[in-house]
């Protein structure tokens, strides 16, 4: 009776579920920072349990059980002070099930039935009374903490971890021995906030046979809802970068009307994207060139294309122009920039460069070759040594030459 009870009073909550009312990612987002917990009655079955119960003997042609009937896994066969336990049915689900039914309607249960009752029965009982968790975006503790010592997003597959860090839907439920700070990890699954549900991968939990199960039934009891069984692939994969335990299952947690047509759902994250030329992974923005809308590894970008130091344009390498000092132009710019020495034509960048007297650039090491060019006093051009004039201690080239006299020739 007071399990029968206590149903019915989540039947009505259930009308307008925390789920139902704000969306799921906003609802994480408020609740994250601190711990929360549920309650249930140890070994007792869940409400989604019941229903695939009762729709199964449904769907095999028995009639319903009664109201009053008892939903926990066990019924012990005696209490606690050792005397015989009153109840009519006493025992395993299955097998009271089928006690009732070969009393009451004079039909036998087949084992197939009883099986299937019995494992219905077991994946859908709450293994503990007490769930204690909180929400994170942040995943740094250390592998193991919380029963996840097997985990590869802590090893080969770090990537998939920080991918998963990086988006706004994405949580980890972490589960704890208790509520306050110094109660231990003790389980973790990682959760996609959906509008209205939870897709939850990935669960570890010691010594939990279904771990993944076992945080979507306390998740469902904390949210008021439904949760069920399907089959995830993340961009279509099971073993991508991006691994889903249990060979692609998942869960979802929801109000029963939104989840449950779901079969198959994809987490649609992305994890890597591939140069448009090799078909390397490119995790990171930093790693990929995208030029005209395409995507280009490091290595690949820099085989096909140059960024010109002067202008910043991406051009292909064979438009590329080397000064001597291996700086690297587009053809504009490198017609702007760059002149050639007149003496060694090495090519250099005029802003650098020693003008002459007739015209032309000379490099450092040219013009400071003393026997040829002397540097003009006046207009501070260089000036075959042979041209220079005196005046006083001051040397001029051919252009800046005074009339006035004093002049001398300086070779
Ligand atoms: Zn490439
Ligand atoms: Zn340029
Ligand atoms: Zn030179
Ligand atoms: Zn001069």
């Amino acid at each position: 009776m007071h399990n029968e009870s206590r149903n019915e009073s989540r039947n009505e909550s259930r009308n307008e579920s925390l789920a139902e009312r704000v969306g799921m990612q906003n609802k994480l987002l408020s609740l994250e920072g601190r711990r929360h917990s549920v309650e249930t009655e140890n070994g007792i079955i869940s409400t989604n349990g019941i229903e695939l119960i009762i729709e199964y003997l449904h769907n095999i042609g028995l009639p319903e059980l009664p109201f009053w009937w008892c939903w926990k896994y066990d019924v012990p066969t005696k209490l606690e002070d050792g005397s015989k336990n009153p109840e009519e049915y006493v025992g395993s689900l299955p097998k009271r099930i089928a006690r009732f039914y070969h009393k009451e309607h004079k039909c036998k249960l087949s084992t197939e039935s009883k099986t299937h009752i019995g494992n219905l029965a077991a994946q859908h009982t709450y293994e503990d009374a007490y769930y204690y968790f909180d929400f994170v975006q942040t995943f740094n503790w250390e592998r193991g903490e919380f029963s996840d010592s097997t985990s590869c997003f802590w090893t080969e597959r770090l990537e998939a971890k920080r991918i998963m860090e990086k988006e706004e839907n994405v949580w980890a439920v972490r589960f704890f021995s208790g509520e306050l700070p110094h109660h231990a990890g003790i389980a973790r699954a990682w959760i996609q906030a959906r509008k209205d549900f939870l897709i939850i991968f990935n669960g570890y939990w010691e010594d939990v046979i279904n771990p993944t199960l076992e945080i979507s039934k306390a998740m469902s009891l904390f949210f008021d809802c439904n949760y069920k069984q399907i089959s995830l692939r993340n961009q279509g994969e099971v073993k991508g970068t991006l691994w889903i335990n249990g060979e692609g299952s998942g869960y979802v947690v929801g109000p029963k009307k939104v989840i449950k047509n779901f079969s198959k759902l994809d987490l649609e994250i992305e994890t890597a994207k591939q140069c448009c030329l090799c078909d390397a992974n490119i995790y990171d923005d930093r790693d990929g060139f995208s030029v005209s809308g395409r995507l280009y590894c490091r290595d690949c970008y820099h085989d096909q294309f140059f960024s010109c130091s002067e202008c910043g344009s991406v051009e292909r390498i064979e438009n590329s122009w080397y000064d001597s000092d291996d700086t690297v132009y587009c053809e504009e710019c490198f017609n702007r920039v760059v002149v050639c020495c007149w003496q060694c034509h090495n090519e250099i960048r005029k802003d650098q460069a020693n003008q002459t007297s007739f015209s032309q650039y000379l490099c450092d090491v040219c013009a400071r070759r003393d026997s040829v060019f002397v540097k003009c006093s006046h207009c501070e051009r260089y000036e075959f040594t042979e041209y220079v004039r005196k005046c006083g201690s001051d040397l001029y080239c051919i252009l800046c030459q005074p009339t006035k006299q004093g002049v001398e020739n300086v070779s």
